[in-house]
């Protein structure tokens, strides 16, 4: 069935002014001030008025599959279902594998990524865990991201935490030629997503990397930049240097008190600054578990991180720190988008996929959320559910 949205204002990210949309299928077939069709079949026809349009978000870094574990077998955290991504206007998902790199398989991620996808939404993953050696699911990163349709990089590769594998420089340069070459063999990008931890070091592992090799800055997604205020500042720097960041939106109360920045208060630093905000993405670190240590390294508590602070990040930023909409959207839009090359994804023009959020103007509350043409959320109903729900 064609879908049309009237009188809608778009924010493509860029804001494009009021138009009508038109979907055919799983795509944007056009955009017009007015769009007329004289038909005899069924067309669905969307009221926009007072109501913004944005592209469907992309949320970049998402354990699935569940994560943690790292206060024992009880502290797993499950996997996730379909209406926790689509109720928080996420279109889609990069799956990745955290701390365990070994009751998590890169076979069961792939097959959780293949049920999302069967189920409504798009998503891809990347290869490997925190730990080095990346157990690939073939013989190498370089195949896994040139066989593999789904496999867009290779990550979370942990860094500066006690619960990394330490890598060296060498071991790290050996991942990013890795990622290099299956991405230019395959037309994708080939990103390594670091985790950042803690430590001191910071990221000086990277820099050294990206100093004493021909890797382009371009492969290095950092992530959890926004976890100290150190780490935060350092950041910056990196992003001066063309280097792109990205920020995590779940957390904790008490992570915010020992010095965590909040997502949504990184943009306006990052434009004092002069960054390039194309170069800013924000994640939610969704489903992953939010390990509370002390001081010594023992675990206190846990909590498990949700998609929705993706886009609550996003509009805290545009209604608690006056961000303009189209920054502020583009970091769940077309940045990752662009940095994982996903084709398709992440504005809204002709030709694109139909991945859309429909958002009040008022206060900019999610009203409809469109995956791949299909209606999966409107209003508090969840129009489409998962398998399991
Ligand atoms: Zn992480």
């Amino acid at each position: 069935m064609l879908k049309l949205i009237k009188n809608i204002e778009i924010y493509s990210p860029k804001f494009i002014g009021k138009k009508d949309v038109l979907i055919a299928s799983d795509k944007i077939f056009r955009i017009e001030e007015n769009v007329t069709i004289d038909a005899s079949f069924d067309i669905l026809e969307i009221d926009g008025s007072g109501k913004l349009l944005f592209p469907g978000f992309i949320d970049s870094h998402v354990h699935i599959l569940g994560g943690g574990g790292e206060g024992g077998f009880k502290t797993r955290t499950p996997e996730i279902m379909l209406s926790d991504i689509t109720k928080a206007g996420v279109t889609t998902v990069i799956g990745t594998l955290g701390t365990d790199g070994t009751t998590r398989t890169m076979a069961s991620l792939l097959a959780k990524a293949n049920a999302l996808e069967e189920e409504g939404i798009s998503t891809f993953i990347n290869t490997g865990s925190y730990q080095i050696p990346v157990k690939a699911l073939t013989n190498s990163i370089t195949e896994d991201i040139l066989l593999i349709d789904k496999i867009v990089g290779v990550g979370e590769i942990a860094i500066a935490d006690h619960r990394s594998s330490h890598p060296t420089v060498n071991d790290l340069i050996k991942i990013a030629s890795e990622a290099r070459v299956g991405g230019m063999l395959s037309g994708k990008v080939g990103v390594v997503n670091i985790h950042m931890g803690d430590s001191k070091s910071m990221m000086s592992l990277i820099e050294r990397v990206i100093e004493e090799s021909d890797i382009p800055k371009k492969h290095f997604l950092p992530t959890h930049m926004n976890r100290n205020p150190y780490l935060f500042e350092k950041s910056i720097e990196y992003a001066i240097g063309g280097g792109f960041v990205d920020y995590t939106t779940s957390t904790v109360p008490l992570f915010i008190e020992e010095g965590e920045v909040a997502a949504y208060r990184t943009l306006k630093h990052l434009m004092d600054k002069g960054v390039d905000m194309s170069l800013v993405t924000f994640s939610s670190d969704g489903q992953g578990s939010l390990p509370i240590f002390d001081e010594k390294g023992e675990m206190r508590g846990i909590d498990i991180g949700k998609v929705s602070s993706l886009y609550e990040a996003v509009k805290d930023a545009v209604l608690k720190e006056n961000i303009d909409i189209e920054i502020a959207i583009s970091t769940i839009t077309s940045n990752p988008a662009k940095i994982y090359g996903l084709k398709g994804k992440g504005k809204v023009l002709e030709g694109m996929d139909a991945d859309l959020v429909i958002v009040s103007k008022e206060d900019m509350k999610i009203d409809k959320v469109i995956a791949k043409g299909k209606i999966m959320v409107d209003g508090e109903k969840i129009v489409i559910k998962g398998t399991f729900e």
